[in-house]
């Protein structure tokens, strides 16, 4: 332990002068009292740079490589669609990566969003309102609350996320009331169950209810 003569205090791990006065020291210094974190050789900032930078050529190889072959390759224009997808799925993961169940629950929701728009875009057949957009919310809920049992994560973090999932599950009325969704049964079912959980969270996890949400909207 380091001493300071001048002000009679112990100082404790390794200094290299005395923070009081900044006086020389006596004594042995010790091993640092705080750990030093050491820095990873490519920082996930640079890491995500250069990623950026390879889907900036590629893209732009792809528009270039469009131009020349006047459209005529199709497998383009899903190579510039699914480097985006993996570029936005990439940030994602970095932004969120201590937060697994954000991380996937926005994951779940661009991609019900992307069904859609691709659903739409391909003459809307209705797949995806009718099957994947029912299935994925009531998905959504049970990977929620298997993330939360294997991670030891708390239900009072957690539950503003499955309340979140039965509030957007609603959403699905929209479909199945205006005729768009032309085979509702999965939707409704799934509105259904979400909604049973959602009663099940109000009535018997108030407490933790009450204290995510106000969290969530003081925010
Ligand atoms: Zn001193």
């Amino acid at each position: 332990m380091q001493y300071c003569p001048r002000c009679k205090v112990k100082i404790r791990g390794n200094k290299r002068c005395c923070p009081l006065c900044q006086g020389l020291l006596e004594g042995e210094p010790e091993s640092p009292a705080f750990p030093v974190i050491k820095k990873p050789a490519v920082s996930q900032v640079s890491f995500f740079r250069i990623v950026t930078f390879v889907l900036i050529v590629l893209e732009i190889a792809m528009i270039t490589l469009d131009f020349l072959t006047d459209r005529a390759l199709p497998w383009v224009s899903l190579t510039e669609i699914y480097a985006v997808i993996c570029w936005a799925d990439l940030w994602i993961a970095l932004y969120f990566r201590n937060n697994v169940i954000k991380m996937v629950t926005i994951e779940l929701y661009i991609a019900m969003v992307i069904c859609l728009i691709i659903d739409i875009g391909s003459g809307f057949r209705g797949w995806s309102v009718e099957w994947m957009i029912p299935s994925t919310f009531v998905g959504m809920a049970i990977i929620t609350v298997i993330i939360a049992k294997i991670l030891h994560i708390s239900l009072e973090v957690y539950i503003i996320y499955l309340f979140t999932n039965v509030m957007l599950s609603l959403l699905q009325t929209i479909g199945t009331l205006s005729g768009l969704n032309k085979f509702p049964a999965p939707a409704v079912i799934s509105m259904a169950l979400l909604l049973i959980g959602g009663a099940a969270m109000a009535l018997f996890r108030s407490r933790e209810l009450k204290s995510a949400t106000g969290k969530w909207f003081n925010l």
